[in-house]
């Protein structure tokens, strides 16, 4: 048995109908950062069945559908993105696929137990649950328990997939549950879920890789605090550098807005785009006229990599809540758009 099949699952025969259906001799596959590992697997598999299809691996960073790499894609019959679902604000070029990528991994009895006892002690009842991609199989059972137990899952589970800014329907729930579930390992999903409905709800995080339970409330304070404070450091900006990014990280309706608050306020700003920010980027095109940064590609840039810049590095949000003497926080960038 392969690693992969030791870990995770996918549907050949879809990926078969794919090639099939495109009539792809020239395949590119695409695999999320932290699972390229598999190519080498996945290749020899598809090759078995596909004998006369090269493929090949996009080698680039993939943290998200939102980014497809579109100058390597426009060379490939096909593309099979695996182990993300279609971004909500960018559908990509006709010939990108998504294929699920589901983990194997399921619950054991003492992590559920542990679920049941943290909900317990938060005197939670009613909870929405939300997962990552390659959890998605797994938190419908994880609902079926917590229903089985006397809990009300409120959420439909055939559909609780979310992404570090786009959080499904979960705003549709805030006034009716107890508590968010989130099925993920890393801390963005969770996180994003608490600055989305600014710490109202407690938000527990069950992570199978490291078979724990944790109540992130604390988490998500601190982060609010801290980017809180930004928001204040950055009331007294004149002059904006707007840090935008490119397919599906260019989100038109975020930079009109922005635009549209900074003119009607007479800043001044001046705009950049870029597949890639970091701190070298921000270091080679800062001037000392520019006083505030606001990156509108991925709102994880700001909170996870650039946090401790010499200058304010806001998400759009954080932007039109000073643009727009806004008090309650805004994540990612406006509630009504999400
Ligand atoms: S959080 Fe960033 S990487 Fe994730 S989907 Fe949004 S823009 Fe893409």
């Amino acid at each position: 048995m392969s690693r992969l099949s030791d870990s995770y699952e996918y549907d050949l025969n879809k990926v078969i109908r794919f090639v099939n259906e495109f009539k792809a001799k020239k395949v590119l596959i695409q695999l999320p950062d932290g699972f390229k590992h598999y190519a080498v697997d996945l290749i020899n598999e598809l090759s078995t069945y596909l004998s006369d299809v090269d493929f090949v691996v996009d080698a680039n960073p993939i943290y998200g559908s939102c980014i497809l790499n579109n100058y390597l894609v426009k060379d490939y019959d096909l593309v099979l993105h695996f182990g993300h679902e279609p971004y909500p604000y960018y559908r990509g070029p006709e010939n990108v696929v998504f294929i699920d990528f589901l983990s194997k991994l399921r619950p054991t009895n003492d992590l559920m137990n542990e679920l049941l006892s943290n909900l317990d002690s938060l005197n939670c009842r009613k909870v929405s649950i939300y997962t990552v991609h390659q959890h998605k199989k797994t938190t419908e059972l994880i609902g079926m328990y917590l229903m089985n137990h006397g809990f009300k899952v409120l959420n439909n589970l055939s559909n609780a997939t979310i992404m570090g800014c786009w959080f499904n329907d979960a705003l549709k729930y805030l006034d009716l549950i107890d508590c968010y579930v989130v099925v993920s390992s890393g801390l963005f999903h969770p996180l994003g879920l608490g600055l989305l409905t600014n710490g109202q709800k407690h938000i527990l995080q069950l992570d199978l890789y490291r078979g724990e339970v944790r109540i992130l409330d604390d988490e998500v304070s601190k982060y609010l605090r801290i980017r809180y404070g930004k928001v204040v450091e950055a009331q007294n900006s004149r002059v904006w550098c707007l840090v935008h990014g490119v397919e599906g990280q260019y989100r038109g309706f975020v930079r009109d807005s922005l635009t549209k608050a900074l003119r009607s306020k007479r800043l001044r700003y001046y705009e950049y785009r870029t597949h890639i920010v970091n701190q070298e980027v921000l270091r080679n095109i800062d001037t000392v006229e520019f006083d505030v940064y606001v990156i509108t590609s991925c709102p994880r840039i700001p909170i996870d990599d650039l946090s401790h810049h010499e200058k304010p590095v806001l998400t759009p949000g954080e932007a039109l809540m000073v643009l727009n003497d806004l008090r309650s926080y805004v994540f990612p960038w406006t509630h009504n758009l999400i």
